[in-house]
């Protein structure tokens, strides 16, 4: 391997700790605690799970943690109702409902009842117009874990061509946006591209977030290129013994690594980078709904 490695396991435990004084502060000098709701509807282990590491490492930074499981077959009035709730109440400062959501439950609908301003994730309508049109916003954690990442690789961005391929609305789009901010050239890729692996051979930044197992070949990279691997996917681990598993990404991480200038390892790299941006994020609320000045 050439490239260097981009630790995004040891970069969010920093996220993390910066958080934690912040919130160590707001308690102290403003007495108050930052509060984040997660809502849950269904019992899918996958998202359990995330949950479970979300309300976890919300209390290990000192904030309050709200869980509301709801059963999978819970009327839309009712989680409807529940978010209505969770905006009214001022000890709540976020809050995230995780998706996906079972089918009869309208996602859109039940994200843009969400408070714009407790609206963590950054998926309400209007904080996808604030960061499309550059004003200030509630940003999509993934890709702004991604962001943070690239940063503090290249310190500025400026001028350098970025590819992003996949165009979901809680990663692809937002990620361009925010690219663009920093003065990249963006190019969304998707399954209509022609001619990907040219398209992605040009570019200085990938951010891969397909849901494709190592979809991206090392000969897709430029050399020296940095590499941002979203992707999460379980595969078949035989070499671990029967019916194992273990997660890669989108990116083929043995060819890529060896052409590449940096990359995000799976795991360890924009997972926790997510989470840890969620926290940051839940404090940006909290000190905004009080009119405190927001952690750098
Ligand atoms: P979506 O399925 O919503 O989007 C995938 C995108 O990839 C689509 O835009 C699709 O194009 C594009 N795509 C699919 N096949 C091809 C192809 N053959 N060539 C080019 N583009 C293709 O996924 P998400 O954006 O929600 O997630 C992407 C990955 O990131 C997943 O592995 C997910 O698990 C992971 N993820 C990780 C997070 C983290 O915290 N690390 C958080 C969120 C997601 P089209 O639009 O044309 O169909």
């Amino acid at each position: 391997m050439s490239a260097k490695l981009i630790d995004g396991k040891a970069f969010a435990a920093t996220v993390r700790e910066k958080v934690a004084a912040h919130v160590a502060r707001l308690k102290e000098v403003h007495g108050v605690t930052p509060g984040l709701a997660v809502v849950l509807v269904g019992d899918d282990p996958a998202s359990e799970v995330y949950v479970r590491s979300k309300g976890k490492l919300t209390v290990d930074v000192g904030m309050n943690s709200y869980e509301h499981k709801l059963p999978v077959d819970t009327p839309e009035a009712d989680l409807l109702a529940l978010i209505d709730r969770l905006n009214e109440d001022r000890d709540v400062h976020g809050i995230l409902v995780q998706l996906p959501l079972p089918d009869h439950l309208d996602e859109s609908l039940v994200i843009n009842a969400i408070d714009p301003a407790k609206d963590v994730d950054g998926f309400h309508i209007s904080n996808v117009g604030l960061l499309a049109t550059g004003q200030e916003s509630m940003v999509p954690c993934t890709p702004l874990g991604c962001l943070m990442m690239l940063r503090d690789h290249h310190g500025s961005l400026s001028g350098l061509d970025a590819v992003v391929i996949g165009r979901s609305n809680i990663v692809g789009k937002p990620m361009a946006q925010l690219l663009l901010g920093d003065s990249c050239t963006v190019t969304i890729a998707h399954s209509r591209t022609k001619n990907l692996p040219d398209v992605v051979r040009r570019a200085d930044i990938v951010v891969a977030a397909v849901g494709r197992a190592n979809f991206v070949p090392g000969d897709w990279i430029k050399p020296g290129a940095t590499v941002i691997d979203v992707g999460i996917n379980r595969i078949a681990a035989p070499e671990k013994g029967e019916g194992k598993s273990r997660l890669v990404g989108d990116v083929d991480f043995g060819s890529a690594s060896l052409v590449a200038g940096a990359i995000t390892p799976v795991p360890g790299g924009v997972g926790p980078m997510t989470i840890a941006c969620l926290l940051a994020n839940t404090v940006t609320a909290c000190c905004r709904a009080h009119g405190l000045a927001e952690p750098k």
